[in-house]
């Protein structure tokens, strides 16, 4: 049988801090699709797990984003740069954020913290917004609206997950083998829940997108961060 997809990892090391994140590459009859694809400067990174998995990066078709943040979007101008042929897609609500046309939100969201933030953290809150500020913005070539659906992956359609931001989009399996949670779902012992929910624009959204989630009763759930949870 043709393999549907395979989950990356990203493995970051700042300090004595690890942090691993778990794209995905989805399979179709003509695309090969990226969801999401790390900080800005993971190009080699990428490009080695992919090569890991037996993809030729150069197969890319598309990068689909989930979310206009950093840890998901970070390096698609660099993959864009490197294979012009990928098209990047993202929910037509976060493409203006992540093209640049508007302000990023977490970007808006630390510049409105900043000035609350005890002396402590400032420089940390300073370094955060210096982050965003030096975010290199990739141009969206397709929108994807959400119950649309695909061939990748064995079948699949796009779902509408907001909360950690306004336009996050999630992936499920139409047969309900796995769901691609993006940042609408994390693992934490053995349960899904909200990730960061002092990051979440809108919390009460983020809640009812878990409750969502968790309803489709998927018999996987990949989670970009904590990785893959079976049920
Ligand atoms: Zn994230």
């Amino acid at each position: 049988m043709d393999r549907a997809y395979e989950i990356l990892n990203l493995c970051y090391q700042s300090g004595d801090m690890e942090q691993t994140l778990f794209p995905v590459v989805l399979f179709g009859k003509k695309e090969t699709v990226l969801v999401d694809c790390g900080y800005p400067g993971s190009l080699d990174m990428l490009v080695e797990q992919l090569y890991a998995h037996n993809i030729q990066p150069s197969a890319l078709t598309r990068l689909v984003l989930t979310h206009q943040d950093d840890d998901h979007m970070g390096a698609a101008a660099e993959l864009k740069e490197a294979y012009p042929a990928i098209k990047i897609s993202a929910s037509d609500i976060e493409a203006p954020y992540i093209s640049g046309e508007l302000k990023n939100l977490r970007l808006q969201q630390g510049e409105a913290l900043q000035d609350k933030l005890p002396d402590d953290q400032k420089a940390f809150g300073e370094q955060f917004c210096g982050r965003y500020r030096r975010l290199r913005s990739v141009r969206i070539d397709e929108p994807l609206f959400p119950q649309t659906q695909f061939d990748w992956g064995g079948g699949c359609e796009v779902i509408s997950s907001p909360g950690h931001t306004p336009g996050h989009i999630s992936i499920r399996a139409l047969d309900h083998s796995y769901m691609i949670t993006g940042d609408a779902a994390v693992i934490e012992g053995k349960k899904l829940v909200v990730a960061n929910p002092e990051y979440c624009l809108d919390p009460a959204q983020a809640r009812r997108s878990l409750e969502m989630i968790v309803l489709y009763q998927c018999r996987r759930y990949i989670c970009y961060h904590g990785g893959s949870f079976r049920k």
